[in-house]
């Protein structure tokens, strides 16, 4: 199913997302933003205590909580939680909503060259 949204220049086909290899969960070092309550339910996802999952996935930045990432290369960096074997998402039924609302994020509307650069479900 293409998914489209108003305000915005490109279509997605997120059927593409299986052959893609999870490159929106990699790359140069960014955020990967959740809320108190994505990080409580990660944790319950995780069958882990919301504390000791904040102490060892996450990180404070701007007065938010990000997931932390892990060094793949050269200014190359995966989310804590994507598996590089599978290019998967170890935690897909709970993430959070900056990974779900991809690639329609507000960034992109006028940005669309970059966000059609990296991800190959773009339609133009
Ligand atoms: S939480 Fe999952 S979908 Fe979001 S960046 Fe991490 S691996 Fe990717």
């Amino acid at each position: 199913m293409i998914i489209q949204k108003e305000g915005f220049t490109f279509k997605f086909d997120p059927s593409k997302c299986e052959e893609c290899g999870g490159k929106c969960c990699t790359g140069a070092p960014g955020y990967i933003w959740v809320s108190e309550e994505e990080s409580e339910k990660i944790a319950h996802f995780l069958q882990m205590e919301p504390a000791e999952f904040r102490e060892r996935y996450t990180r404070r930045a701007e007065g938010k909580i990000s997931l932390i990432e892990y060094r793949l290369g050269v200014n190359n960096y995966a989310c804590i939680f994507f598996d590089k074997k599978s290019g998967k998402c170890q935690i897909y039924p709970v993430r959070p909503i900056q990974c779900r609302t991809y690639p329609f994020w507000d960034i992109f509307k006028e940005r669309w060259k970059e966000v059609a650069r990296e991800c190959p479900g773009i339609l133009l």
